[in-house]
């Protein structure tokens, strides 16, 4: 079965190119002939599409499934049992969906929720994104995992946490070794605090250079990348030379930082908007004041920074961390917006790092582009992004999200 897509304008993320009046023919489950509606072969069936856009299905390479509405560390670990933790990652995979994300790196979850998840969705048991997935945050005593006051957990690790706590070299790749064995396909760790974590700020250094290290070499002997929560400063330089594949967050990124991630030839997941929705709206949302206060002083420096990043020929990849309060499930299509409109990329240099950067650098080599041979993951939006990015925040626009060729959420234009 043959369906040709006509009359679009379509961006194949190839590049920054985009083909007016563009078409797109899907063989089953793969995309089989990019071009111009002249040009169409002889299909099946066709969808006129005029007045949308189709780009590749949206990656999150910074996901959570198991946050939904929560605001801090106690609603994620302690008010919510496993089991609720469990429903609240699938009802979200459905979400993320139904936005356009069909690809997903889940880096941080409760029990082994994202792995299941994983596995659900791939045989078909559950709607949702393909799944890249850890298990838990790997830290360290006075971590960013170590999230509980001592007069309630003193060195002693909550049962179900977000977070799997390690006490040098050794215990950095035991954590590993059970990651593995486990299903991950990647290892998720950190080296600084956040400022989700009052009693481990964003600038103070947590794992050492010699525990980030035996955490890479464990987890490169066994295939598996590492993504790494860094905050601080130096948290960002020793993970880049310890070998890391991902920095997450990069707040406090200075020149030293950007040549150590250029050295190492890794990529940036800055989460931006995320840190953007705590200065700007943490506090109607309970975000105690203090933490406001923090990223209000960090968020646009931390943005200037992430340009100089790009700037420096750094990829970048829109990861999201969405599913607090604050910054709800799907934050992917804000975090994109806030490359525009804070770092003053184009749209389409911001689309690229939600489609064929994420999905390069994730590990779905099989997507983040429109070309033939690729999988048939494929969304239309009414409007156009390529535009004004903020089509995609705005409610309906996401028509339609096929999967593999088939349609996952919304409806074909004109069905
Ligand atoms: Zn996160």
């Amino acid at each position: 079965m043959k369906l040709a897509l006509i009359n679009a304008t379509v961006f194949p993320a190839t590049g920054e190119d985009v083909i007016e009046a563009g078409a797109l023919v899907i063989d089953s489950a793969t995309i089989s002939w990019v071009g111009h509606t002249d040009d169409v072969p002889q299909v099946d069936t066709t969808v006129d599409c005029a007045g949308k856009t189709i780009l590749p299905g949206f990656v999150d390479a910074h996901a959570h499934l198991i946050y939904d509405d929560v605001s801090d560390p106690y609603t994620i670990e302690l008010s919510r049992p496993l089991e609720r933790a469990a429903v609240d990652a699938a009802v979200n995979a459905k979400r993320l969906l139904d936005l356009g994300f069909t690809s997903i790196r889940d880096v941080g979850t409760r029990g082994n929720i994202a792995v299941t998840m994983r596995d659900a969705i791939s045989a078909g048991h559950l709607p949702g994104p393909r799944v890249k997935a850890s298990k838990q945050i790997i830290s360290v005593w006075g971590g960013l995992g170590d999230m509980h006051p001592t007069h309630i957990f003193k060195r002693e690790q909550y049962a179900a946490a977000l977070t799997e706590i390690i006490s040098g070299p050794w215990g950095a790749r035991d954590a590993v070794r059970q990651h593995v064995k486990d299903g991950v396909d990647w290892v998720k760790c950190e080296a600084s605090g956040t400022g989700f974590n009052p009693l481990c700020p964003a600038d103070r250094d947590t794992m050492s250079f010699e525990e980030l290290q035996a955490l890479c070499d464990e987890a490169t002997e066994k295939g598996r990348p590492v993504a790494c929560h860094a905050e601080s400063r130096n948290s960002i330089i020793k993970a880049a030379k310890a070998g890391v594949t991902t920095i997450e967050h990069a707040i406090y990124l200075d020149d030293e930082g950007i040549q150590a991630v250029l050295d190492a030839g890794i990529a940036i997941c800055p989460t931006l908007g995320l840190y953007t929705a705590f200065a700007k709206k943490g506090a109607e949302f309970g975000i105690p004041a203090e933490i406001v206060a923090a990223h209000n002083v960090t968020h646009e420096k931390h943005a200037k920074a992430i340009r100089r990043a790009y700037d420096a020929g750094i990829t970048l990849i829109a990861g999201s961390d969405s599913g607090l309060s604050v910054f709800p499930q799907g934050g992917g299509l804000e975090e994109v917006c806030t490359y525009v409109e804070l770092l003053e990329l184009t749209p389409a240099q911001a689309m690229l790092t939600m489609t064929r950067d994420a999905a390069s650098v994730v590990g779905f080599d099989d997507a983040g582009t429109l070309e033939a041979g690729r999988r048939a993951d494929v969304v239309i939006v009414d409007g156009d992004p390529l535009d004004d990015i903020r089509t995609l925040t705005r409610p309906g626009s996401i028509e339609a999200v096929l999967q593999g060729g088939s349609l996952a959420a919304g409806v074909l234009p004109g069905a």
